[in-house]
């Protein structure tokens, strides 16, 4: 099945691009079925009419230890990958950040 599709996008990309040289073959490939997704069912957020980005920020607000990414997190990604992605770094340099404060404090006051 995957051959199918590559074979497909090789196509597509050499006839759309006009490519001629051999394009390789890709270490691996990975096909989402949006619509098999158990908890979301392919979804993704949206600003409906009355809410503002004040409204993401509010959804982004760490409470307490536990801190939020995803792309309804998002401010510039709202809805798209790269904003998933970018919240997720955040969060991760936000975690980061807390054990190294919480272990600073631990060796101060161990001394
Ligand atoms: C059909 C479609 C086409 C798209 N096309 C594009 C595109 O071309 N470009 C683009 O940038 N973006 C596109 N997007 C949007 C993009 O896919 C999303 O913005 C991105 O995947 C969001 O990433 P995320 O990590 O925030 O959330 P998700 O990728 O939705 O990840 C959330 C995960 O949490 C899991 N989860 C949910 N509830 C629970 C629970 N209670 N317990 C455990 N796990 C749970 C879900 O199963 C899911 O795996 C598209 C989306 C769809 C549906």
């Amino acid at each position: 099945m995957i051959s199918l599709y590559y074979n497909h996008l090789i196509t597509h990309m050499k006839n759309r691009y006009g490519l001629k040289e051999t394009i390789p073959t890709p270490i691996e490939t990975i096909v989402t079925r949006w619509e098999d997704e158990p908890f979301s069912g392919g979804s993704y957020s949206y600003i409906p009419v009355g809410s503002s980005q004040t409204d993401i920020q509010t959804l982004a607000a760490p409470e307490r230890s536990l801190t939020f990414a995803g792309e309804a997190c998002s401010m510039e990604g709202h809805q798209c990958v790269h904003g998933a992605y970018m919240t997720g770094q955040d969060a991760a340099f936000e975690i980061l950040s807390a054990i190294t404060t919480q272990m600073n404090r631990d060796l101060v006051g161990s001394k």
